[in-house]
């Protein structure tokens, strides 16, 4: 994790984070931004509710991160007691004065919802088989729970999908996951092209103070593997935050 702004300390071209490990995701997000502003019209005063793998899900994160900018959003959070959101993604959330609420029960929110966003339980993610097996079947929404949803419901998934979402849900024309996708192809082209064209300005990647003597406590961040990265970190009163992976590290 953190890998996509490691390369692009070096590299003498812009680099484009298509997904680090289960951190961030945000070429999706802005697809999924897309999509609502396209599909509901607006980005504040949404009640979105978000289902799945939550702690290991580089979509959700992102993208609860960019909807906590707009005005009037609602997050409902769907997930096993295993497969919550982060404590620093929820932090993030209240820092900006939004409100969240964390359920087990699909049923329960679906009337709720202006959006729901569903991911799949990623095998690649589970340290073993068997908690994988625990987790993947806990959650598919399927033609029953859709009727407890408002008819202006919109349903996003960031694709591929397994068994989370029902195929008889696909003909619902509130599932738009499909077009979802199709939106995606078009963000890409534009921000390749912003890319060519050098027209984004960018930020120094990194702002923190480099600690050497400070290890990143997540086993998944890219510093553990390319050991000659500066040990960055942003200062946050007693804590100090990794600037690859986000990681939290009390001091
Ligand atoms: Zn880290």
């Amino acid at each position: 994790e953190g890998a996509s702004k490691a390369a692009a300390l070096t590299a003498d071209c812009p680099v484009i984070n298509a997904g680090d490990g289960g951190h961030l995701h945000p070429t999706q997000t802005l697809t999924d931004l897309l999509t609502l502003r396209e599909e509901k019209g607006r980005l504040s005063d949404l009640t979105v509710g978000f289902c799945g793998d939550l702690k290991n899900g580089r979509t959700v994160h992102s993208l609860l991160k960019a909807l906590s900018c707009f005005e009037g959003n609602k997050f409902i959070l769907v997930s096993t007691q295993e497969l919550k959101v982060p404590t620093y993604i929820k932090d993030y959330i209240s820092a900006s004065g939004k409100t969240y609420e964390e359920y087990s029960s699909l049923e329960e929110v679906m009337p709720k919802l202006d959006v729901l966003y569903m991911t799949r339980i990623q095998r690649e993610r589970f340290g073993s088989p068997e908690e994988y097996e625990k987790q993947k079947n806990v959650y598919c929404l399927d033609a029953k729970k859709m009727k407890l949803a408002s008819p202006d419901l919109i349903v996003l998934h960031p694709l591929p999908r397994v068994d989370e979402i029902a195929v008889e849900v696909d003909d619902d024309p509130r599932a738009l996951y499909f077009k979802q996708a199709s939106y995606g192809m078009y963000v890409r082209m534009a921000l390749i092209l912003c890319m060519l064209d050098y027209r984004l300005e960018s930020k120094p990647l990194l702002s923190g103070k480099v600690i050497s003597e400070v290890k990143c406590t997540n086993p998944r961040c890219i510093t553990h593997t390319e050991a000659y990265l500066p040990h960055s970190f942003r200062k946050n009163g007693d804590v100090l935050e990794c600037e690859y992976c986000d990681e939290r590290i009390l001091i």
